[in-house]
């Protein structure tokens, strides 16, 4: 092809090489369908000490190297080319920057771009199949660009934390995860479970620019170890119980009644979901069959359960503290009285945890976001059939919140 020069110009152009690079071969392999583009630096170039900014140092020796670009229509394409050291009258021998990679990295900075994005879409294992490419390089690419990115957060105005623990999958270790309740941006993601990850923490947050005296509130559960870690890390903090936790304990303290009186109880058989589901979301067929078994009473025990829990949902319907307290406090009355063993327990369980309840209606903080971000990880890490190490795990947890700024250039305008 005697057009080679303006199609360099134009790989040039648009691959947005500039002196003192240029591109000095092209091989197109079109029976394993790759093209090998050959980059190279003037004669008599220098370059800036990576280090200190000193502008023309000149090279030391080079290095030679490749790596992964930008699929070309079905091609893949590598680059290559040979990488200077300068050396600096202050640092000594260095690696110069290159425009198109970061050192160390066998991939070029636009191809870890599709990486990225990628990898907020589907599982790692796929893109993986797709890109040609083995997953353990693709996960190391990701990696990198999460920990950069979690590294680079200001906290200086972190005030409202979320905490929650979460298992990769059932009976396998946990990750702990903190999120902020204003941004609902993930924070700080990190192995393990309880007190000990609070200290971990607050080690982050101070080296982010944080400070554990100007964290206002925690949303967590009851787990006696946040609330050791909180008050013993974070004194200045107050604790909001996340609702949805108040009110699973409710219904599973309802469900264990179901089940004791279900041996007596044929009818109750079967109806776990009826009693727990949220009305609205019954079927017209479901709500007349727990109508009737309300109305039959013949399940008397469940039936005064369900009425405590509903009066509990009722008290989280409540606009105004004061006037949810004097709920609650009634509410208590019921459920203590009961004279039904589990009730009775959860609402000892309450009791003692009762600031922390009576909070929500002041800070009206939940853990949502976070639930919703647990099951979202769990739906990727069945599809990825699990992440083989902790750190893609909470490299995935990341993932999922896709909240996290990555220093890359875009692949597409804005
Ligand atoms: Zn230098």
């Amino acid at each position: 092809m005697q057009k080679l020069p303006e199609f360099r110009s134009f790989l040039e152009l648009v691959m947005g090489i500039q002196e003192p690079w240029h591109i000095t071969g092209l091989n197109v392999d079109t029976e394993n369908c790759q093209i090998d583009i050959d980059i190279d630096f003037m004669t008599g170039a220098a370059f800036t000490c990576p280090k200190c900014g000193q502008d023309e140092c000149s090279v030391h020796d080079t290095r030679d190297k490749r790596w992964r670009h930008l699929n070309l229509f079905q091609y893949k394409v590598y680059v290559h080319a040979r990488v200077p050291r300068i050396r600096c009258p202050q640092d000594g021998t260095h690696q110069v920057l290159l425009p198109w990679a970061r050192e160390g990295s066998g991939f070029t900075l636009l191809f870890e771009s599709l990486v990225m994005e990628l990898a907020q879409v589907m599982p790692v294992k796929a893109m993986a199949d797709m890109l040609g490419e083995h997953d353990t390089r693709l996960w190391r690419i990701i990696n990198h660009h999460i920990a950069e990115a979690v590294n680079s957060q200001d906290l200086s105005n972190l005030e409202s934390v979320g905490v929650d623990e979460t298992a990769r999958r059932k009976g396998h270790r946990y990750i702990t995860s903190f999120i902020d309740l204003k941004t609902c941006a993930p924070v700080f993601v990190t192995e393990g479970k309880g007190k000990g990850t609070l200290k971990e923490f607050l080690e982050f947050i101070k080296s982010h620019g944080g400070a554990p005296s100007k964290i206002k509130d925690f949303s967590c559960d009851m787990s006696p170890a946040f609330i050791a870690g909180i008050g013993e890390y974070f004194p200045c903090a107050r604790i909001t119980f996340d609702k949805f936790h108040v009110i699973k304990m409710m219904n599973e303290a309802l469900d264990n009644v179901r089940r004791k009186e279900q041996k007596e109880f044929e009818e109750l058989k079967g109806s776990r979901w009826l009693w727990l589901r949220k009305e609205k979301n019954l079927k017209q067929s479901q709500k007349e069959k727990l109508n009737k078994l309300i109305g039959s009473k013949a399940a008397p025990q469940t039936t005064k359960a369900y009425g405590i829990s509903q009066s509990l949902k009722r008290v989280y319907s409540s606009n105004e503290a004061e006037w949810a307290e004097l709920a609650l406090k009634g509410w208590y009355r019921w459920a203590s009285h009961s004279r039904l063993k589990p009730v009775v327990e959860f609402a000892r369980t309450v009791k003692e945890h009762w600031n922390g309840i009576i909070n929500y209606f002041h800070s009206r903080w939940t853990n949502s976001i976070l639930e919703a971000l647990n099951s979202l990880f769990k739906a990727f890490s069945a599809r990825a059939r699990g992440y083989r190490t902790v750190r893609n795990a909470i490299s995935a947890f990341y993932l999922a919140c896709g909240k996290l700024k990555f220093d890359l250039p875009r692949l597409t305008p804005e």
